[in-house]
């Protein structure tokens, strides 16, 4: 996958957060009433735990050569090998027409010499190049668990990369590099991150791209501060003309730094004019309770903040954008700024502007002031009102 920000599929499915996530974040925003921490460093290497949008993987395509990184390190040639459970070990079988199989409850591999990335993937599908070391074990019966460690420094820029299109403006990759790394100000050495949407998108070496790379060289070791603390770094496609606080997730929550405002730069891009979605009202009434709910509360920018269905209950309105996105598919409402209502020939029409929650930084609004040659600090103090960069150790 590009990555591309004009992939509908992948705008689409972007920055929704589940409720763990959002507990996590509730967390944060609790830690960051706490007493004032120094900025100290972050880790030199992280974990980050592959194939989250495809779990569970029950197999894997390892194209060689690659090295096992036994006790007795062993080169596997060319070809393609596959890995699979198989009475509760993992199996890593070669190519035909030899086919022999290794056993084994976990296999380490890395580049093999001469190679910078391993290339890997799931059956029937784009292989990706991984650098670094891959870790595979079992996760339960079902399902194989894949961590890939690699420095911090690659990962930023690969998250850079994958989660950018090509051609994205210098100063808008710096804002993505920073914000980013105030994220893994929080990472704990042994935690996995995630791969998906759910923190950031993560893709492998296809999408090292050199002007990421000059991006995450020129800001590593800045993160984003507001009143002395790390900032929630939430982050979204295209707000359609004005981002929302933190308190559209619901439950009065309110982030420091983390209000709406005005951003004018991606209504002409993707999702910048209003998506329209039918479905017929049968398909709708299989998965939500009788009857459309009713917007009783909107924010600023013109999100629902709550709603209420026919029998009285009430729910904030991302709750019921997730709902609709998971249970009748992200393509009905990209945008959390969305509105529904019944027709006359039986249906239910969905419209929704921009693509994602809202929250904190609009990606298109930030390269259109990255266009307009506005700072990477410009362009992060506009969406996260007063915050600052701040100089961390780094590793
Ligand atoms: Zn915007």
């Amino acid at each position: 996958m590009s990555a591309n920000l004009v992939d509908a599929h992948f705008v689409m499915k972007k920055y929704f957060f589940t409720k763990k996530r959002i507990k996590s974040y509730l967390a944060l925003g609790l830690a960051l009433l706490m007493p004032s921490v120094a900025f100290s460093a972050l880790p030199a290497m992280v974990r980050v735990s592959l194939f989250q949008a495809h779990a569970p993987v029950q197999e894997l395509v390892v194209q060689g050569p690659f090295q096992l990184a036994t006790s007795t390190p062993r080169t596997l040639g060319k070809g393609r090998y596959t890995l699979r459970m198989a009475q509760h070990q993992l199996l890593l079988c070669g190519p035909e027409p030899s086919r022999y199989c290794l056993r084994s409850q976990r296999f380490l591999l890395i580049p093999a010499n001469g190679e910078k990335s391993v290339s890997l993937g799931l059956p029937n599908q784009p292989q990706r190049l991984y650098s670094g070391r891959l870790e595979f074990s079992m996760k339960s019966n079902h399902a194989l668990r894949i961590i890939n460690a690699l420095p911090t420094r690659d990962y930023v820029a690969l998250v850079v990369g994958s989660e950018t299109p090509s051609g994205w403006p210098m100063e808008a990759l710096k804002a993505q590099a920073v914000l980013t790394q105030t994220r893994l100000f929080r990472y704990q050495p042994g935690d996995a991150l995630d791969d998906t949407t759910q923190q950031e998108v993560y893709l492998g070496e296809r999408h090292r791209r050199p002007e990421v790379v000059q991006a995450v060289t020129s800001v590593w070791d800045e993160i984003l501060t507001i009143q002395g603390h790390p900032v929630t770094p939430f982050y979204h496609a295209s707000c359609a003309g004005h981002t929302s606080g933190a308190e559209i997730f619901g439950q009065h929550h309110r982030l420091p730094g983390m209000t709406g405002v005005p951003c004018a730069g991606c209504r002409l891009a993707p999702f910048g004019k209003p998506t329209l979605h039918r479905i017929p009202a049968k398909t709708y009434a299989d998965v939500f309770p009788p009857g459309l709910p009713k917007v009783t509360q909107r924010d600023q920018a013109g999100r629902p903040l709550l709603v209420q269905f026919s029998n009285g209950s009430t729910q904030s309105g991302y709750a019921f954008w997730l709902a609709v996105g998971q249970r009748l598919g992200w393509d009905k409402a990209p945008g959390l700024y969305f509105s529904w209502r019944s027709t006359t020939d039986g249906q239910i029409l969905f419209e929704s502007r921009g693509a994602g929650h809202g929250v904190g930084l609009c990606q298109y609004g930030a390269a259109a002031l990255a266009r307009q040659h506005r700072s990477y600090q410009d362009i992060l103090n506009t969406y996260f009102p007063g915050a600052k960069t701040a100089k961390i150790n780094m590793p």
